[in-house]
């Protein structure tokens, strides 16, 4: 069995697998990121790796990362990062040189797409989209069987193409109305503010703003209140804009959908789906399929090692 190490670096953890070629993971650790300096993570991310090598005694490949952040391939630097408010942070040359090893980084939600296209729901087809629909909105594409890196690594940020740049919430980088602002796990929460004044007798939105999760949202939906059911009527008529506009670009075979959000499983793919085939125009209907990914949280971990045994996101 050949075995590589996949790390999957986030904001607020870091956690390595010890993962198989055929994509399954033997053992994991985990860290939380208190202090997110260069140094600090390192740190972290060494102690992890150090971790999951203990578990085997096979000879391990490579090490793969995924992290947020525009990175630079041949070096696995990060070239710009927000999350950690780093720039051009040599993650790629530190680790080798830390590990002996062969070193891969890329951006996270491309590993986690990586994983779900090699090992989980999109396997067998040769385009497909992942979109993570978490605090914030990853993505990544896969065209005529090769991950889209774009000219400079940037291709797939799905989360941030607008779909109401003039009465949209303001995203994270700074736009109005992107993708991620509309439809992460936060969007649905903005929908629910948003709409509050037509439901002044809601108790939907009385525990402090900072306790107050997608999930509560999503099941108060479920269970009928109406203030919730408009809010996520909203939350997945956006969603639908950015996943018909995904279909327009490269009618993938399949759209799976990870990330929190996901786990409402056909409550959510039976409120996106119409709406997405209302909007798909030129493109013939029902030619993309939108599904639940099924690698949860383990598909950055099995994309990351996925793409230390490729030597690269698209080797
Ligand atoms: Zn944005």
């Amino acid at each position: 069995m050949a075995v590589a190490i996949g790390v999957d670096l986030g904001g607020s953890h870091v956690t390595a697998a010890l993962v198989s070629d055929e994509g399954i993971i033997h053992a994991q650790h985990e860290l939380d990121i208190t202090d997110r300096s260069f140094d600090a993570v390192i740190a972290s991310v060494s102690l992890v790796i150090h971790g999951a090598m203990k578990e085997t005694k096979e000879k391990i490949v490579a090490i793969g990362v995924g992290s947020p952040g525009n990175i630079e391939a041949r070096s696995g630097s990060v070239l710009y990062s927000p999350n950690f408010g780093w720039e051009n942070a040599p993650l790629g040359e530190r680790l080798r040189a830390a590990f002996n090893l062969p070193v891969f980084v890329g951006n996270d939600a491309r590993c986690a797409t990586l994983g779900e296209y090699e090992h989980g729901i999109g396997r067998g087809t040769k385009d497909f989209a992942l979109l993570t629909l978490g605090t914030g909105v990853g993505g990544g594409i896969v065209a005529g069987g090769r991950l889209v890196l774009g000219n400079r690594y940037g291709a797939g940020e799905i989360g941030h193409h607008q779909i109401r740049p003039t009465d949209g919430f303001v995203c994270g980088c700074g736009k109005i109305g992107c993708l991620e602002a509309q439809a992460s796990g936060t969007g649905l929460i903005r929908h629910a503010f948003a709409v509050a004044p037509s439901f002044p007798r809601s108790a939907l939105l009385d525990v402090p703003r900072e306790k107050l999760g997608s999930k509560k949202i999503r099941k108060a939906a479920q269970a009928g209140d109406l203030h919730a059911m408009t809010a996520w009527k909203n939350f997945c008529s956006d969603l639908a804009i950015g996943l018909a506009n995904i279909v327009a670009f490269t009618n993938p075979q399949v759209i799976a959908l990870g990330g929190g959000v996901s786990t409402a499983g056909d409550f959510l793919l039976d409120s996106v789906r119409p709406r997405v085939d209302e909007l798909t125009t030129m493109v013939p209907k029902g030619t993309t399929q939108i599904v639940a990914a099924t690698l949860g949280n383990d598909a950055g971990q099995v994309g990351a090692a996925t793409m230390a045994f490729r030597g690269g996101l698209q080797a």
